[in-house]
């Protein structure tokens, strides 16, 4: 990226904008290369001036939120991140239909601090998402999902921005969610999310806050660099089963290395590079498909240049 488009970025929208940021310090499982440019827009306005711009000069863009189901290669990242992380963070409740109660969430609101608003208001249905570290917007992006409840069950609609810089609300019907992805028109990002919660008493809420997270403690790494699953779930077993029933928990490469823990986590002890995490990735398949005949798929996104 060059000096006038650097300084032309940087004046264009109210946000910050940062130059060569280092994305492992963006991102939970902490490996990765540079990106050009890291841009935090404040409102749908700068937005709307980031894909404009892009768009004029054909440069690309990503959207990244708290980079907690993504790989970035060591080669780093060409164009612009985008994050919504500190401009899109408002949380409300906008009305009522038939027996539910509708909140509306910025796509950079935490996850965590959305189920801690539901809870607080005796409002209930979001508790399994508890200890999902990302963000809204990436919760819908991959129809995130835990202990039985997926986004695409509380979810009603969602804004989005496509690249022309044009806002859609696109409503329950319309939304096609698979197994740990929405499929959005190309280019799209999510600006907010409008979820329908029941009501209940707040120390039942409580008590279901409390047992998930203490199931997630029980059964995954915590508190260790590490991008999620890292697989999805194939059809039959758990990934993580099929990991750990090949002896393979503790195999690692370089500084990556299979959690005890769960079979389907990568964790980085410390200096991991994306190339080991990958290698590490493509053992793990060889070997289940070697041993028995099962294809895994990565579900975390793979990004960047090698
Ligand atoms: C310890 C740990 C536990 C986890 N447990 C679970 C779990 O139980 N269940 C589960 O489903 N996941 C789990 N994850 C994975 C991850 O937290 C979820 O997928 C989460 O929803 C990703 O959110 P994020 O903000 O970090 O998105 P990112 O990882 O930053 O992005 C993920 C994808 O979403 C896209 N995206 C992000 N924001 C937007 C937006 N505004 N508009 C359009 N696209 C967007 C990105 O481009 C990317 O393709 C876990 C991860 C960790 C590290």
């Amino acid at each position: 990226m060059n000096g006038d488009t650097k300084e032309k970025l940087k004046s264009l929208i109210k946000g910050n904008v940062s130059f060569d940021v280092p994305l492992a310090q963006y991102t939970s499982l902490g490996v990765g290369g540079r990106a050009d440019a890291l841009a935090f827009p404040q409102d749908e306005e700068d937005l709307r001036e980031i894909l404009q711009f892009a768009k004029e000069r054909d440069i690309p863009y990503y959207v990244l939120g708290r980079g907690t189901n993504v790989i970035v290669r060591d080669g780093g990242l060409r164009g612009i991140v985008i994050s919504l992380c500190r401009g899109f963070r408002r949380v409300r409740i906008i009305g009522r239909e038939d027996d539910e109660v509708l909140v509306s969430a910025g796509a950079g609101v935490n996850l965590k601090d959305l189920v801690r608003f539901t809870g607080e208001r005796n409002l209930t249905g979001l508790e399994a998402f508890t200890g999902i570290p990302g963000t809204v917007g990436g919760a819908l992006a991959m129809n995130a999902g835990a202990f039985g409840s997926e986004m695409r069950d509380v979810v009603r609609s969602v804004a989005m921005m496509k690249e022309t810089g044009s806002v859609t609300v696109k409503q329950r019907e319309e939304l096609r969610f698979d197994y740990r992805n929405l499929v959005l028109p190309k280019g799209s990002i999510i600006l907010r999310g409008v979820l329908g919660v029941g009501e209940a008493k707040g120390e039942e809420i409580a008590a279901k806050v409390k047992s998930f997270q203490r199931l997630r403690f029980e059964s995954q790494p915590w508190n260790v660099p590490t991008a999620g699953s890292i697989f999805k779930n194939p059809e039959g077993a758990p990934a993580g089963q099929l990991i750990d029933e090949l002896g393979l928990k503790g195999y690692r490469i370089g500084a990556a290395r299979i959690s005890e823990k769960h079979g389907n986590f990568i964790v980085n002890e410390g200096d991991a590079t994306a190339a080991e995490v990958l290698d590490l990735m493509a053992f793990i398949r060889d070997e289940v498909y070697g041993k028995r005949g099962i294809r895994l798929t990565p579900e975390v996104h793979i990004i960047g240049e090698e």
